[in-house]
């Protein structure tokens, strides 16, 4: 789960990290106030979960209480698109209004989950600002790595060696041991996956700040982290994917135009592959989980649905829990429900399947059988209307 920059700021305030201050406005008339508050001048940030704001006009340096209010006006209620967002963007329903820095210089600091190392990873450089991932690919050796034992935690002299790597000198090493382990900390107490401070600047006096601020955290340990979950804007988040949560299933949108109401990732993942196989692409990954309703299965025909792309839908059950004759009826039902004309592509094997098969078959509906996989993501390609094709 991916929280707010200004939210982000706020946990890293908590243990320790120097931010600048700042206030948060959902309308012009706040954002001028905050403005006021801090003296002017201020940056105003849009708050959406994405980076690459600064290059997208969704970060401002603002001089006068009207460039804040024009600013605010032409921000709020919009949606912003940056290299990180589809080419919808995100809603901004929010902006940060922060005291303007003075940056002499503009560091990059992470922290990562490695699965590699199965440990916390510092990564650090001394070219902050831009993208990390263009920097890890163009010149590597930029980039400072640090694993942290879990055993010892951080140890303060892996941060002096960071610190002497980025170039610090003086006061600025206990300053950024001190950012270290704020970040280290929240990482660790908080179930986060992430920490990322792009840029950490060094001000004009030459002192440590963090100017910008993402942390993601553990949906799974959300459970034992209420004060974390109380941070989640379902309005960042993709609609289909929470609906579909709501009903026990696990949807990913994806761009094509073969739905897919799979059960198993594993399944749907290799009928995705099979769908790609066949010349087409898929629209999303969805997995049904085990012992699906046909009332699971019909949500999740309105989940894929909700897709305007969707010309086909694939349906691949392979039921060990799950039962063939509970799944068509679920399809059976979907087909009536929701009135469907496109092609629906079923293939049933596993518990039940001949009471699967009948259900389809008897239902006199235009439903079309597939006996194995790569039938069925064949069949799906081919069934698709001339215009999608
Ligand atoms: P993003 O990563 O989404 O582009 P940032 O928060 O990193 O957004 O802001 C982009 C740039 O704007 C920063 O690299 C920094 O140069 C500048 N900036 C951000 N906040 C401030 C601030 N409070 N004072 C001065 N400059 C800022
Ligand atoms: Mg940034």
């Amino acid at each position: 789960m991916d929280i707010h920059e200004h939210q982000a700021k706020d946990v890293l305030r908590r243990f320790g990290v120097p931010v600048p201050d700042g206030g948060i406005a959902f309308a012009p008339e706040q954002a001028m106030h905050e403005a006021r508050k801090l003296g002017l001048p201020v940056v105003v940030k849009a708050q959406v979960h994405a980076g690459g704001r600064g290059a997208a006009g969704g970060v401002k340096l603002c001089r006068s209480e009207t460039e804040v209010n024009a600013f605010a006006l032409s921000l709020l209620g919009r949606n912003l698109v940056t290299k990180q967002t589809d080419a919808q963007g995100k809603p901004v329903h929010r902006l940060l209004v922060e005291k303007a820095t003075d940056i002499s210089k503009e560091l990059y600091l992470g922290l990562v989950l490695d699965r590699k190392s199965e440990r916390i990873m510092i990564v650090a450089s001394r070219e902050g600002g831009m993208e990390i991932e263009e920097l890890a690919e163009d010149r590597p050796d930029a980039l400072v790595r640090m694993v942290i034992d879990p055993a010892t935690g951080l140890v303060p002299f892996q941060s002096r060696e960071l610190a002497f790597k980025l170039g610090m000198s003086g006061s600025q090493i206990a300053q950024f041991s001190n950012v270290m382990r704020g970040c280290y900390r929240a990482f660790r107490d908080l179930d986060a996956t992430m920490v990322e401070i792009n840029p950490l600047v060094i001000t004009g006096s030459g002192d440590l700040i963090a100017l910008d601020a993402k942390m993601s955290f553990d949906t799974n340990a959300l459970f034992r982290r209420p004060e974390v979950a109380a941070l989640r804007d379902p309005g960042q988040e993709d609609p289909r994917e929470d609906a579909a949560a709501e009903h026990g299933l696990n949807y990913v949108g994806l761009e094509g135009d073969i739905g897919c109401i799979i059960n198993g990732a594993g399944l749907a993942m290799a009928t995705m592959d099979m769908i790609q196989l066949a010349g087409g692409s898929p629209a999303n990954f969805l997995d049904i989980g085990g012992g699906a309703s046909p009332e699971r299965v019909v949500a999740a025909f309105r989940t894929v649905l909700s897709d305007p792309n969707v010309s086909v839908v694939l349906v691949n059950i392979f039921a060990g829990i799950n039962r063939c004759d509970w799944v068509a009826s679920g399809v059976v039902q979907a087909y009536r429900e929701l009135n469907l004309t496109l092609p629906v592509v079923v293939r049933l094997a596993g518990t039940n399947v001949d009471e699967g098969r009948w259900i389809i078959n008897e239902s006199g509906l235009p439903l079309i059988s597939a006996d194995t996989l790569a039938e069925a993501a064949a069949t799906a390609v081919a069934s698709r209307p001339a215009m999608a094709a």
